[in-house]
């Protein structure tokens, strides 16, 4: 079986984001990519995250070729190739119509530096302009809007969508970026949530690039 690490980390991670109360069901998908060799691992269209295996996960090449895999890619492989072939720092991607960030992705928008937790995914979230799911405008949207920089957007009436250097990491991206959503919908509901100034999220985001790393610390 072709990828079988980065198969089971779709798996591991899709039950991550129903475990993390970031999805339900079939909603959202993630992928993660083999850099070397140009290929990607992606969930599959339609299949409920529990009872997902790794021989579900349909492995593509960069240019969306079928290399292995019975069941159809998730309808969103489309931004997910666009992703990996504009930024070779991208190696995971994690999409959810998670509640707040949706929430502010249905008010078009952008979350500010209210909360230094942001910092993961950039100074902001920016927001993507509105595009039919599946479909070609919606893949140029998010990476016109991801850019070279960011490391999240939502996508206007739809969700978000995080990139990290794996999966782990756009995973974390996207728990971090529906926390600091929650935050800014509730701390509007009582008044004007203060942003963090542009050269501290600039120091915030110098201190995450060697945030969590242990010297002298095995990897898992
Ligand atoms: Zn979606």
């Amino acid at each position: 079986m072709v990828l079988e690490e980065e198969r089971q980390a779709v798996v591991d991670h899709g039950m991550r984001m129903v475990r993390a109360g970031l999805t339900t069901g079939t909603g959202g998908n993630l992928s993660c990519s083999d850099r070397v060799r140009g290929l990607m691992a992606i969930s599959p269209s339609g299949v409920p995250y529990d009872a997902l295996n790794p021989r579900d996960v349909v492995v593509v090449n960069l240019d969306g070729n079928l290399v292995e895999g019975d069941l159809k890619p998730s309808s969103e492989i489309g931004f997910h190739l666009a992703l990996y072939r504009q930024r070779a720092d991208i190696g995971g991607i994690v999409h959810t119509h998670s509640v707040y960030a949706t929430t502010l992705a249905c008010l078009h928008r952008e979350i500010p530096p209210i909360h230094y937790l942001i910092g993961f995914a950039g100074p902001k979230v920016p927001v993507a302009p509105y595009g039919t799911f599946g479909t070609d405008a919606l893949a140029h949207n998010v990476r016109q809007t991801m850019g070279a920089d960011h490391h999240a957007v939502l996508l206007a009436n739809h969700g978000l969508v995080a990139v990290g250097a794996d999966l782990p990491q756009a995973f974390n991206t996207a728990e971090e970026v529906e926390f600091v959503a929650r935050i800014f919908c509730q701390a509007q509901a009582i008044g004007d949530p203060v942003a963090l100034g542009e050269d501290e999220m600039a120091r915030v985001i110098e201190k995450f690039k060697t945030y969590g790393k242990q010297d002298n610390v095995r990897g898992r």
